[in-house]
């Protein structure tokens, strides 16, 4: 299958992909640990990516695009792909869109973890990480204001939308995934 997981940062976007990784047995695609690994890495993308998530801001749509790209060419995701922070924008999801459709391999499902402004700040002071700060993480929401979340619509458009609420344990929303899962499967048979 190919999942999508929607919401902003400090949602649980991570987490959630992480144990449904597990439980398909998918691949995960997460592009902040890409853009985190380039930078440790310090490669070209990685210092390049770097400017901008330091300062809360998006990397721009063309090397997110393209690093999805070359990663969807290895063989292991054709097991099927957990999208974690990737697509973000609407220009994003056409791209994945036309990727995805080229490959024969469909989106099957967008997750879109629904969490409060003031939760996902305490969640993200909380992390310690170094794009945590309160200046960057008001910028990202901003962000994801207005930039990430229309594409709430877009993939309600298509019919390919599950709200689910993010609030509670991490078990408690995994068992809110998986049954949004099992109904995305069930409805394919
Ligand atoms: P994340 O770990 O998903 O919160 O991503 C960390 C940072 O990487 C984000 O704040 C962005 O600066 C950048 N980033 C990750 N994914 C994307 C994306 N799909 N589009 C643009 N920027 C991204």
């Amino acid at each position: 299958m190919q999942i999508v997981f929607v919401g902003p940062p400090g949602a649980g976007k991570g987490t959630q992909a992480l144990r449904l990784k597990d439980h398909l047995g998918v691949v995960h695609l997460s592009t902040g640990e890409m853009f985190r690994e380039a930078e440790r890495e310090d490669t070209d993308l990685g210092r390049q990516a770097a400017e901008y998530f330091r300062a809360g801001a998006l990397v721009p749509d063309e090397v997110v695009v393209g690093i999805i790209a070359e990663r969807l060419q290895q063989p292991d995701c054709d097991a099927g792909c957990v999208f974690d922070g990737f697509p973000r924008t609407v220009a994003q999801a056409e791209a994945l869109d036309a990727m995805l459709a080229e490959a024969g391999r469909p989106l099957d499902l967008v997750l879109a973890l629904e969490v409060s402004n003031d939760v996902v700040s305490q969640r993200l002071l909380g992390r310690g990480r170094v794009d945590d700060t309160p200046d960057t993480i008001r910028e990202r929401l901003r962000q994801y204001d207005q930039l990430t979340r229309p594409l709430l619509e877009y993939y309600r458009g298509q019919g390919q939308l599950c709200m689910i609420d993010g609030t509670g344990t991490e078990s408690e929303v995994f068992t809110r995934v998986r049954a949004a899962v099992d109904a995305a499967s069930a409805a394919q048979d």
